[in-house]
């Protein structure tokens, strides 16, 4: 194990990055791979090494898939206020640890304290969430229509679940599966990503001093995601897939799943457009876009990606735009003055660089930023481009970055065909002080989710989920969260 030298130990408030590196955590203990390789965690601020934590094998896999088999049967006989209390247990844990949470998330992924701290917040909040709906879930029962017998419906555990997620929430991705599945009574094995170890490491050894029995979540990360999901599913105790990442990795995934029938639910990725009306209030339109594009220096699957403004307004947006963009902090994200932290890796900042460098051959305007810095680190300015050409290839990708690219409409019909122009269906935002055309407007957009006249949207008490290739099924809300992990059991019966 490498250990960078500046590692804080003391302070409990400080992230201990030895522990959160000692190893794969599968039934209750922390193990070294059985191959004995090491994946390397790099600081996204400097390029340096951070940590390094093992590289789980096939071997591996199957050993965790066994402990969440074993520990299974009385994980789901555990009575659902026990389950309840030891979920509000990891909530307490995550908050009374927030601090400590959140730098080690801003220094492996590099965010913004400000947005780690919200990373925290959010990511505690499913856990007590899902503790209260723990106790709240219900069967159904009724008369069938022909009179001749009663319908009983039942819910039971899904069973064991491969949860997979991506970099950019290390904590509140996983926890979003992690806490509805144990209230549903499953166990879980969870493959988070390779950039971002840390954090799910150190969440492990939470939910263990929090009294999750040994086996209930298991925790492995690998280099070889591919062979391992493939084996997991394979294996006909998995009953459910929960992963979120990119569109192209869960078409590969469903593929996999689908050789095996194995239910699955998919949170994929986003090109959500920002719709300002020229009736909008515009420094709400503004702080909202604000929210939108530069929570987590863009790299949300949330972020918004395209903004539509009216010609009305559209020059007033794009010089408030700019004004609030230029202004801001770039740093590393453990730097108390930051606004705008570094991007995942080198890749990401190339990526960014290739979809402005397009948009500018073709016409777009750079209204700040725009060049890619030559320093170390992975760190990309926040940029506004101002008449971006509708063929631009930002406006079908995914940016992941803190660029803002400015697309001229005139009518809402407009608006509303060019919003939808595109294969992802995540999120939308729609800003105008005329409340029935907001309503109009987010019935129109393809989306799975809408803010009007706001910045910000998700919320552990509201179904999060896309439409269109952004994904399959919902989590978090009222019944949606734990239903994705809950079989329904019908039994006819007559007396
Ligand atoms: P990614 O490349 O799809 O990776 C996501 C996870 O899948 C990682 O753990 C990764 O492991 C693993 N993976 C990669 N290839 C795999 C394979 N062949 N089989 C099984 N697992 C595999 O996505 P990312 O770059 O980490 O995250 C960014 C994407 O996630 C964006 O598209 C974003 O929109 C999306 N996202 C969606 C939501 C949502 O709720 N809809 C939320 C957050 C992010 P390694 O790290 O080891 O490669």
């Amino acid at each position: 194990m490498t250990i960078a030298q500046q590692t804080p130990q003391a302070d409990p408030q400080l992230p201990d990055i030895q522990a959160a590196a000692r190893g794969l955590y599968i039934n209750g203990s922390w193990r070294q791979s059985s191959s004995g390789l090491q994946i390397e965690v790099i600081d996204p601020s400097t390029g340096a090494l951070l940590a390094t934590v093992p590289d789980a094998t096939i071997k591996d896999a199957r050993a965790s898939v066994d402990a969440a088999s074993t520990a299974a049967p009385a994980w789901r006989a555990t009575p659902p206020r026990r389950r309840s209390e030891i979920l509000r247990r990891c909530f307490e844990l995550m908050v009374e640890r927030s601090e400590m949470l959140a730098t080690l998330i801003s220094m492996e992924n590099g965010k913004a304290m400000r947005d780690a701290r919200g990373e925290v917040a959010y990511a505690a909040e499913f856990f007590r969430w899902n503790a209260e709906e723990a106790v709240r879930i219900t069967g159904e029962f009724g008369l069938a229509p022909s009179g001749t017998n009663r319908i009983i419906v039942d819910y039971q555990p899904i069973g064991i679940c491969l949860l997979i997620t991506p970099w950019n929430f290390p904590a509140a991705m996983a926890t979003r599966k992690i806490a509805p599945a144990l209230a549903a009574g499953c166990t879980v094995i969870l493959k988070p990503a390779s950039e971002t170890p840390l954090t799910a490491y150190a969440l492990a050894a939470i939910y263990e001093e929090a009294g999750v029995p040994p086996g209930v979540v298991n925790v492995l990360t690998t280099s070889t995601p591919g062979p391992i999901a493939a084996e997991v599913l394979a294996d006909p105790r998995v009953r459910k897939l929960s992963f979120t990442g990119s569109t192209g990795v869960g078409r590969l995934l469903l593929a996999e799943a689908a050789k095996h029938v194995v239910s699955c639910a998919m949170e994929l990725g986003g090109n959500a457009p920002f719709l300002v009306f020229d009736d909008a209030d515009l420094e709400a339109a503004l702080e909202g876009a604000m929210i939108a594009k530069m929570r987590n220096a863009g790299e949300a699957c949330t972020a918004a990606n395209r903004f539509y403004v009216q010609s009305g307004i559209y020059d007033a947006f794009a010089d408030g735009l700019t004004k609030r963009m230029a202004a801001l902090k770039v740093g590393a994200g453990v730097d108390a003055q930051t606004d705008c932290g570094p991007m995942i890796t080198r890749k990401a900042v190339e990526k960014i660089s290739r979809l402005v460098e397009d948009s500018k051959k073709k016409g777009a305007r750079v209204l700040c930023g725009g060049e890619m810095p030559a320093e170390a680190g992975f760190f990309y300015p926040p940029t506004v481009l101002a008449d971006v050409p509708a063929n631009s290839e930002m406006a079908h990708e995914e940016i992941f970055g803190p660029v803002a690219p400015l697309y001229r409409f005139d009518s809402e019909e407009e608006a509303i065909s060019r919003a939808n122009d595109t294969e992802y269906g995540l999120a939308a935002y729609v800003y105008t002080r005329d409340l029935a055309r907001g309503l109009r407007v987010s019935a129109g957009l393809e989306a799975g989710m809408i803010a009007l006249n706001r910045g910000l949207m998700s919320d552990p008490a509201a179904p999060f989920g896309g439409v269109k290739q952004s994904g399959l099924g919902r989590e978090g809300g009222q019944h949606h969260g734990i239903a994705e992990f809950m079989e329904a059991k019908y039994i006819a019966t007559s007396f």
